[in-house]
């Protein structure tokens, strides 16, 4: 079987494989990526949050994005029965940027992956790896191309960024199971006509079930006068609606007052999907010679519209460890990379645990909240998950679970 040999070798082309390339690519690194399929294609996740510009600017990819004339994003709203609430991400207690977008993730992938390529990585579609072999002093994998020959890559480091893939996880038996209940989505994408001047489009609109506090639906505009529709819910929710995807997400939407009034006239041009429990750990995120980047690792949950942000901040985390051990230093991939990425992770999964309960959906939908605090609160919805300055990453449970009280008196 023939045999290549590269400096670093990455598994898939979503955020976190294109990022990681962009930046080893600055430093001068030889990559190599390899994509199981052909892009354009479609993936989930289109809601971007601001704190991820900082890296996609650190791979050298700013220019790509703001040209590819994406809806501009400055922030979220939210909305239950008959109570509204938005935050400006720009008024906001971190320091960076401000603002994003919300891309339809063929479209972004495919230009973060050539972004990727023009840098000089090299980049196949259609080249899937099926086996990986990390037991040696370097890793090596399998791949097969579209022609179906298996062929060999060694590599002086491998970065797992196939997603939803889970290749490292299930290859070596990584994976450990999400103490999230499970939930699941129906989603689609819809030519929405809502009329100028009723719907902020540069907002992601977060919709509360008007009787299920667990229930919440997105709507992501885009622009091109369509937006991305969903409904987050636990599986038994979700089975109790019959008939196809796109008959039961219009069923679940018709439950809602506001939101189906707001998309009367969309047109439902687009067959609905489903993904369930898509929720996902690991029992270590780097092992002899690989690393495991965004989705690979750890998904938590679609509320704050965190996935791509965590994906491109451990494909900087990563960079950042590969290059000090390829200058020959000894790096504590625990202290280095995993301790720094689970840090934002967990201030997420605090407010992500405590949406579900009710709490910071109180927090959130309170009238007197202090502007300092929604400040805090806003760095965080905008993706500033890891800056210890905010008190509420510092202390996050504690500092939620007070004003939870609060709110709820
Ligand atoms: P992916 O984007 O999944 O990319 C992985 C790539 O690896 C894919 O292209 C795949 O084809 C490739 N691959 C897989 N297996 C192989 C193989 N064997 N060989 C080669 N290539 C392979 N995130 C947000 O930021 N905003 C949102 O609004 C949002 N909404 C979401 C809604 C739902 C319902 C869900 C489930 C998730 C949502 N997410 C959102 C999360 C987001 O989808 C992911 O976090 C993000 O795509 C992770 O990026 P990644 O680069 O890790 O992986």
């Amino acid at each position: 079987m023939k045999i290549e040999k590269t400096e670093v070798v990455i598994i898939g082309a979503g955020p976190s494989g294109s990022v990681a390339a962009g930046i080893l690519r600055k430093q001068g690194r030889q990559v190599l990526i390899l994509e199981r399929e052909e892009f354009p294609r479609f993936s989930i996740g289109e809601s971007l949050l601001p704190q991820s510009m900082q890296y996609i600017e650190e791979a050298g990819m700013l220019r790509d994005v703001v040209e590819a004339g994406f809806q501009y994003k400055n922030g979220a709203s939210f909305v239950r029965g008959d109570k509204y609430t938005d935050f400006d991400f720009r008024e906001k207690f971190s320091q960076g940027w401000g603002t994003t977008y919300q891309v339809q993730r063929a479209h972004f992938d495919h230009v973060l992956a050539l972004a990727a390529e023009r840098m000089g990585a090299t980049l196949r579609f259609r080249h899937a790896v099926e086996s990986v072999d990390v037991s040696g002093p370097t890793p090596e994998l399998t791949a097969r191309g579209p022609d179906g020959e298996p062929y060999r890559v060694q590599a002086r480091f491998l970065l797992d960024a196939s997603g939803f893939g889970r290749v490292l996880p299930r290859l070596l038996s990584l994976e450990t199971p999400s103490n999230f209940p499970v939930r699941g989505a129906l989603f689609t994408h819809v030519e929405d006509r809502v009329a100028p001047g009723t719907f902020d489009r540069s907002k992601i609109r977060i919709t509360v079930h008007p009787q299920h506090v667990h229930v919440w639906y997105w709507t992501i505009p885009f622009s091109n006068g369509r937006c991305s529709l969903g409904v987050v819910a636990r599986r038994e929710y979700l089975e109790q609606f019959k008939g196809t995807e796109t008959e039961r997400l219009k069923a679940i939407v018709a439950e809602d007052p506001s939101l189906s009034g707001l998309l009367k006239d969309a047109v439902w041009d687009t067959p609905a999907r489903a993904i369930t429990g898509y929720a996902a750990n690991v029992k270590s995120l780097w092992g002899n010679g690989f690393a495991l980047l965004g989705n690979a690792g750890e998904f938590l949950d679609p509320v704050f519209s965190s996935g791509v942000t965590i994906a491109v901040k451990s494909a900087s985390l990563a960079a950042k460890c590969i290059a000090r051990e390829f200058a020959g230093e000894k790096v504590d991939w625990e202290a280095d990379y995993a301790v720094p990425l689970k840090g934002g992770v967990d201030t997420f999964r605090t407010f992500v645990e405590s949406w579900y309960q009710g709490g910071f959906q109180d927090v959130i939908f309170h009238p007197n909240a202090s502007p300092e605090v929604r400040k805090m609160i806003s760095a965080i919805l905008a993706g500033y998950a890891w800056d210890k300055e905010n008190p509420f990453v510092a202390d996050s449970k504690r500092r939620l679970g007070v004003l939870e009280k609060l709110c709820a008196a």
